[in-house]
């Protein structure tokens, strides 16, 4: 098929945007990135001094720039990744196609030309963060114009605006109130007494490190917290998500939260074992999180993960207090619910963030409606009024895994799309799909669902992705052909080289290099293969006979 040359506007140089400027300028487009932002980094630039990724270097890096440490996997500093982003930028030339401090101000579909007008602002370097600092030395003439185009990738980010709640009582309380995006380090808490708010890895790692300042420090959770997985497995330095795998997530649904309570009774069961020997503490937090998952009864396959042990360690270490319950604020600190109450000067709220869509407000209110609702475009990425000239990348929450990994497959599969390597569906079947997938998430993830509107499983919603653009490793030819790959694959974490094995469609040194990282990633820990594998063979078992005696379709 022909390659139609298209000039693609995208929005944002975030880890979305680099990456799909890389995979169209790859396929043969011209693309114009423009971030408001003075350099690569996307929300990274922001964060918190102390932050670190909460996925691990194997499954935040992409499939076509290694570390060369696959072997000895960590979990990257804001900076470090930073890092990473510009030696990606740097291997592929990206930089000339970006445009730094410059905004996207406004966007209209000119229905004579079929074209997107783009309306462009330069602005001031942002002197904020102090992660730009270097980069704000240049000298702009604050240029406003419009280009056309004639496709837009928004990659603007789903943490544009921090989502800050009202509490009862808010007006009447005297202390200090902020939420975790401008929270940059403890330093000014020290000696305060501090309520944090939220439950989510943000809260957890705050908490964590304010705790170690401040006089008092307790946290408030309403409702379930996140399924909290600690980012290294027990007293070891190896990172858990080695068990995010296909073992694991290749289970029926049903049996997600029996296998997350198994899991969790034999660390708690361990861990009390381990109360014996040294390191008392550490297997104390390791028995915490276990009753803590196992006394709300959720798991990896039905809410969003907490990869923060954070607020646990803050309790057993330095005596941190946590409430339960709904509450309201008084002059003085909050009343809970249940009677109890907590004297503070500072509330920090780790209630995360929302998208925004500013540019399209004006003239396209409905794509603005849809970006905030992304399970009302197709896979979440493909805008249904316009599917092959507005796209939204990088508005996916894994409940676990990473979505720098997701974002890999969303940019592959709009330059397949945009290149005619892939065909779409028709509107009618991607409407169908758009009804099944809400139907599908919503179950899943039901106590997140309101809350979180991108919420997915990391393993189905890739392999989604795969099997449109037919990237789906062989698994059964692998079992044969090369068991030890295939065990890597099954046994090892779920990262996206292994959408890049299949012979037709990538070349031998791809499949070489996927091949050879894919070998170089650790297995996941030993006694969580073993549950997983069980109920993975006891449920296909099951199918099988369900199958055979009632002819019924095992899948
Ligand atoms: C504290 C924290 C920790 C996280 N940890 C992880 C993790 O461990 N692993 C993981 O996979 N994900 C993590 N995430 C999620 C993270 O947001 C995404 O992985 C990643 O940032 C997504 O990249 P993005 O490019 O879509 O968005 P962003 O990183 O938000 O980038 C969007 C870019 O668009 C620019 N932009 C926005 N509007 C405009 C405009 N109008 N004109 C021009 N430019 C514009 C912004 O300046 C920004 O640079 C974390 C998020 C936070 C907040």
């Amino acid at each position: 098929m022909t390659l139609l040359k298209k000039h693609i506007c995208v929005i944002g140089a975030g880890p979305a945007g680099l990456r799909v400027t890389k995979d169209l300028i790859e396929m043969g487009h011209t693309v114009s990135c423009f971030e408001k932002m003075p350099k690569l980094g996307g929300v990274f630039l922001k964060t918190y001094d102390n932050m670190r990724f909460v996925s691990s270097s194997l499954l935040s890096a992409w499939s076509d720039y290694s570390d060369g440490q696959e072997h000895s996997p960590t979990y990257w500093t804001a900076d470090e990744y930073i890092s990473y982003c510009e030696k990606f930028a740097e291997k592929y030339d990206l930089l000339k196609h970006i445009y730094f401090c410059h905004q996207i101000e406004e966007i209209r579909k000119n229905v004579d030309t079929g074209k997107w007008v783009v309306t462009v602002q330069e602005v001031i370097p942002d002197t904020k963060y102090k992660r730009c600092i270097k980069a704000t030395d240049k000298a702009l003439a604050l240029l406003r114009f419009s280009l056309q185009f004639d496709a837009i990738a928004v990659c603007s980010g789903a943490n544009s605006q921090p989502v800050t709640p009202i509490f009862k009582g808010q007006h009447i309380f005297k202390g200090e109130f902020i939420h975790s995006n401008d929270y940059l380090n403890p330093s000014r808490f020290e000696g305060n007494r501090v309520l944090i708010v939220g439950s989510g890895e943000s809260a957890a790692d705050i908490m964590n490190e304010v705790s170690k300042v401040a006089l008092k420090t307790a946290i408030v959770i309403r409702g379930k917290h996140g399924h909290i997985i600690p980012r290294y497995q027990g007293n070891s330095n190896s990172v858990t998500d080695l068990n995010t795998n296909r073992c694991r997530y290749s289970n029926s649904y049903i049996f997600g939260d029996t296998i997350g309570y198994v899991t969790q009774w034999f660390k708690y069961i361990i861990s009390k074992w381990n109360f014996r020997k040294k390191d008392i503490s550490a297997n104390k937090i390791i028995a915490k999180i276990a009753e803590l998952n196992m006394e709300q009864k959720t798991s990896a396959f039905s809410k969003y993960g907490c990869k923060s042990s954070g607020f646990v360690e803050a309790i057993i270490l330095r005596d941190a207090e946590m409430f339960r319950s709904e509450f309201e604020l008084v002059e003085n600190g909050a009343l809970f619910k249940d009677g109890k109450s907590f004297e503070c000067d500072t509330v920090i709220v780790c209630t995360g963030y929302k998208s925004a869509f500013p540019f399209f407000d004006k003239y396209h209110p409905e794509i603005s409606h849809a970006g905030m609702n992304p399970r009302l475009n197709y896979k979440q990425i493909f805008n249904i009024q316009y599917p092959k000239e507005i796209v939204f990348i990088g508005f996916v929450r894994p409940a676990f895994g990473s979505t720098t990994a997701i974002i890999e497959l969303q940019s592959r599969l709009f330059s397949y799309v945009m290149s005619n390597k892939t065909q779409l569906p028709s509107i009618e079947e991607q409407q169908l799909d758009i009804i099944n997938d809400t139907i599908e998430w919503s179950s899943r993830f039901k106590y997140d669902t309101n809350r979180i509107n991108s919420i997915v499983d990391y393993q189905l919603y890739c392999d989604s992705l795969a099997k449109i653009m037919g990237v789906m490793p062989n698994l059964t030819e692998l079992f044969f052909m090369n068991p030890y790959l295939w065990s890597k694959i099954m046994f090892g974490p779920l990262t996206t080289h292994q959408y890049k094995l299949r012979r037709i469609i990538f070349l031998d040194s791809e499949i070489n290099e996927a091949t050879k990282i894919i070998i170089r990633q650790p297995y996941g820990n030993f006694l969580e293969s073993i549950i997983t594998a069980s109920f993975l063979v006891f449920g296909s078992s099951w199918r099988f006979l369900l199958h055979l005696v009632c002819r019924l379709d095992p899948s």
